[in-house]
């Protein structure tokens, strides 16, 4: 077992297998969806190789997928971190500050990395690393 930091989490041992429940379960689910995708994805590829308006069509439908499938790819990322996180007793905190995020957070965005004010900078592309 690798040593652990002093901290103590505040959240309850059942309380975090309520969150891990909630994740596991997004995380099928995703699951599920991507590999619908994918699916879908090689069946746009066999069909571009019909006419130029086909083609258009399906290129398109392409990049729809890509961008759909890349947000989940990242969701899923989230997921597997937050997991990891409930392992090892840090889950609910934020990364970047380190403070307590709410049930009210978790319970909306479970795999979130960050409390409401640093998922901003985030988005803003003001957060490091
Ligand atoms: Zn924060």
């Amino acid at each position: 077992m690798p040593t652990s930091t002093a901290r103590v989490p505040k959240r309850g041992k059942r309380e975090l297998e309520k969150y891990r429940r909630l994740l596991e379960q997004k995380k099928s689910e995703l699951s599920d969806e991507l590999a619908k995708a994918r699916d879908a994805e090689e069946e746009t590829t066999e069909e571009s190789t019909q006419d130029i308006a086909d083609k258009a069509v399906s290129s398109y439908t392409r990049e729809f997928l890509y961008s759909l499938t890349d947000g989940e790819r990242t969701v899923l990322l989230r997921i597997d971190e937050a997991l990891n996180r409930i392992d090892d007793g840090t889950y609910g905190y934020c990364l970047n500050c380190n403070v307590q995020m709410s049930d009210k957070r978790l319970a909306a965005v479970p795999w979130t990395p960050h409390c409401v004010d640093c998922q901003e900078l985030a988005e803003k592309g003001l957060l490091e690393g």
